[in-house]
């Protein structure tokens, strides 16, 4: 007989650990206790030492599905405290440094999903069946401890038959707080434009009418798991544009659910890894290759107004058991997007989609469980051969990213994040909470929850930042906010560079020590701060947490009007052609396209802009780079009506004609300063306007662009890699979203480099920068303490 303690640290909490560790003992014939403490999970186990081995390796081979286990200690426990039984004992408060943290939202389990669609079942179509393994968690939270009172389950409480199974530790509801049955828990009721609901109906009836209306074709606002969306029919070209029109949303593609893998597999291909994470418990939406057109497939294909120019569709699954239910009970995939217009963050109140989306949905399909926190739909590609989340928000948030363990003497950082595609992260020692993805701070509802999220986040795990993080652009509103707050708190605040960022976000989520040497990291955005004051995007940097140098860079170029820049391409192709001399170039390409339209531009106000630096910020950008030769090649020339449109569009058509002999245009490295290089376009303008004149395809022409990229990025990382002796490269910013680029660039550079590192985990785009805040910050506060050690 031994005794045994064993503490488990990870993703243990509120995800049916402790009766997984019950049950496992009893089955074995351990004695003992489990409970939650401070940091996490402690067993105290008593057996045979054979015995306590097999239950320590079940424990770490088959886990409950939402755990995640970072470590797991064994010490000698009491011989003497013998208990004859295994209970599950109280949590014990008196270590506690937080409470039961909030995990991220989960998709319906299959033991869920086979009770709704069992009609002897009492959970039988039943839209808000969850168990521990499943359900809501970060979209029902008000405030800590997660328990039923805390949540928007409160106004529910449980029949005697729920109490039961929540009660007792062998049923698969023990303690899952959220749930609830057609007795005591929430209910669905469908009405119309003008209000009118009928109460009497059903949930089954509700559910059948409501997929009647979506096969007729007609706009449902569904309210989901973490916000009202909008559904149509997609194989409906009428309805899907339609939607276009009344959501005022042109261009930007639309994301799908298909009712299960093989329904999807009808769209478009779907590889094992694929499939697997559409299955996954985030259910995120998966950017997948759609089958080609005119396929010999036999069922309905989709409407072309889904994804116009994409190179990819946004497919689903269900993820709770309302979207299972009426998913079921349609032939084809729906549209699912969220309920708004243009571009304002979806609603998540009943009276408020009935405000914004009047005039939007014919029905709409609600029910009275309050959406606590707005969560989006994940999203995730697979490129350059690993999943790599582009959104990252329902399913994912707030699940802890584990940071190298040099991080652990690291106190409190709060860093603020970006502008656009804002997330905003909570560091203490190697765990850094991303929150979920809150959107464009420009507009006052995601303002309203950046603010909201915060309060929160803080509030869920006792969180008090000892410095607060923000990008060094004097404009960003998370920028102020955070200067605010550290003021008020008396805290130091910490203003970053925005690629440094980028780059050390990359470096925290692969775990690279406090003190890492200095990697070489490409950042290729749309825009960011420079610390020279001008708008960087296009930038080789040499960095470790702490400092960075700029090495190389795109050749700055200026950016007519400022802002109105990024929505009109042909204003950046201008600033290019004029950068690589626009008397020259108009005078021997005067019969191409491009020039003749520009001709037909106010170009002498521009010129004098240019000239006289009136409005025309300086800018390395990337993204600028694209919108110019996008423009050229007459793709989204006049404007564009997303961020990113003209370059995920050139991208689109230079896949067409992507092959491996596709030649690049030339260009010139300039020294500058001795220690700075700059990359000069003027070479690949001549030639790209020459092919332009020979009439070459403007698919091969777009090939050769990318190719042009990818031979500059290959030669500059072998080059400085090889002159500052690092062996690590980082590539990152929102321009490696583009497929063919990132893949064109690991391909040739995987052989040549000793390590790449790319993010997976974080988003690429801005979406990841608070990561990198918060790492630098940690790096750089702990190396001030330690000087003063
Ligand atoms: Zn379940
Ligand atoms: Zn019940």
């Amino acid at each position: 007989m031994t005794a045994i303690t064993i503490r488990i640290r990870g993703l243990v909490q509120g995800v049916g650990f402790r009766p997984f560790i019950w049950h496992l003992a009893t089955e074995l014939g351990i004695t003992g206790s489990v409970r939650n403490d401070g940091e996490g999970v402690r067993i105290d186990a008593w057996g045979e030492s054979e015995t306590l081995e097999r239950f320590r390796l079940l424990i770490t081979a088959q886990p409950p599905p939402l755990a995640r286990i970072d470590a797991l200690e064994q010490m000698a426990g009491d011989m003497a405290a013998r208990p004859d039984q295994f209970v599950i004992a109280a949590s014990d408060c008196s270590t506690s440094i937080h409470a039961t943290p909030v995990t991220p939202d989960a998709a319906l389990c299959p033991a869920c999903m086979a009770e709704i669609h069992t009609p002897s079942s009492r959970f039988f179509d039943y839209p808000f069946t969850s168990c521990t393994h499943c359900g809501p968690r970060l979209s029902i939270v008000r405030a800590t401890p997660y328990d039923r009172a805390n949540t928007s389950m409160a106004p529910f409480p449980m029949c005697a038959s729920c109490q039961r199974e929540y009660d007792d530790p062998a049923n698969r509801r023990f303690h899952a707080q959220a749930h609830a049955c057609p007795a005591c828990g929430p209910s669905i009721w469908l009405e119309d434009a003008s209000g009118r609901r009928s109460d009497t109906e059903t949930a089954t009836a509700i559910l059948d009418r409501t997929a009647a209306l979506l096969s007729q074709g007609l706009i449902l606002a569904i309210k989901g798991t973490g916000g009202i969306q909008l559904a149509v029919d997609a194989t409906n070209h009428a309805a899907v544009t339609r939607l276009r029109r009344l959501k005022q949303r042109y261009d930007k593609p639309f994301a799908l659910m298909g009712r299960d893998i093989a329904a999807i597999a009808c769209h478009a291909s779907v590889t094992p890894a694929e499939a697997e994470l559409l299955s996954s418990a985030a259910a995120p939406i998966v950017l997948l290759a759609p089958h080609p057109q005119q396929s010999k497939n036999t069922h309905r294909p989709l409407a072309t107004a889904i994804a116009p120019g994409q190179s990819r569709l946004g497919f689903m699954l269900p993820n709770s058991p309302l979207h299972s239910l009426l998913m079921a009970r349609l032939q084809h995939p729906i549209v699912l997007t969220s309920g708004n217009r243009s571009d304002e963050p979806q609603c998540i109140d009943n009276s408020d989609a009935r405000d914004h989306l009047a005039g939007i949905a014919d029905h709409f399909l609600l029910h009275n469980r309050d959406i606590v926190n707005r969560l989006d739909d994940s999203v995730v590609t697979f490129m350059a051969e690993a999943p790599r989340l582009l959104r990252r928000a329902r399913g994912y948030a707030p699940s802890p990213l584990l940071l190298h363990h040099s991080f652990a003497r690291c106190g409190h950082i709060l860093a603020m994040g970006s502008e656009m595609k804002n997330t905003f992260c909570q560091l203490s020692g190697r765990e850094a909470i991303l929150s979920q993805h809150t959107g464009d701070l420009e507009h006052a509802a995601t303002r309203h929850d950046y603010h909201h999220a915060l309060e929160l986040y803080r509030q869920l795990f006792a969180f008090n930042p000892a410095c607060i993080a923000i990008d060094q652009h004097p404009d960003y509103l998370s920028g102020r906010i955070g200067t605010d707050m550290a003021g008020q708190e008396r805290i130091p605040l910490l203003p970053i560079q925005h690629h440094h960022a980028h780059i050390a976000a990359v470096m925290a989520e692969h775990q690279l020590p406090l003190d890492s040497k200095p990697v070489l990291g490409i950042a290729l955005d749309g825009l960011g701060f420079g610390s020279d004051g001008t708008l960087w995007g296009g930038e080789f940097l040499l960095a470790d947490y702490c400092h960075y140098k700029r090495l190389a860079c795109f050749q700055p170029v200026p950016m007519p009007g400022g802002t109105q820049a990024i929505r009109e391409p042909w204003r950046n192709c201008f600033a290019h052609l004029h950068a690589a001399g626009w008397d020259d170039i108009s005078r021997r390409f005067s019969d191409t396209d491009i020039i003749r339209f520009l001709h037909t531009r106010p170009l002498p106000v521009l010129h004098r802009m240019i000239e006289q630096g009136i409005n025309t910020p300086a800018s390395s950008s990337c993204g600028r780079l694209f919108d110019a030769v996008a423009a050229a090649l007459a793709i989204c020339r006049h404007q564009v009506s997303y961020e990113g449109q003209a370059a995920i569009e050139l991208e689109h058509l230079a896949r067409s004609a992507w092959s491996r002999h596709t030649p690049a245009y030339p260009y010139r490295l300039e020294r500058h300063a001795d220690t700075l290089q700059i990359i000069h376009w003027q070479p690949m303008w001549q030639a790209l306007l020459n092919d332009l004149q020979q009439q070459l395809p403007v698919a091969e022409i777009a090939a050769r662009f990318h190719r042009t990229l990818s031979h500059v990025i290959t030669a500059l990382a072998q080059q400085l890699c090889h002159s500052h002796a690092t062996a690590i490269v980082v590539l990152c910013g929102g321009a490696f979203q583009n497929r063919l680029l990132l893949e064109a660039v690991t391909a040739d550079l995987a052989d040549k480099t000793p390590q790449l590192l790319i993010a997976g985990q974080t988003p690429l785009n801005d979406g990841g920068l608070a990561l990198g805040q918060a790492a630098i910050a940690a790096a750089t506060q702990w190396t001030k303490g330690a000087q003063h050690d």
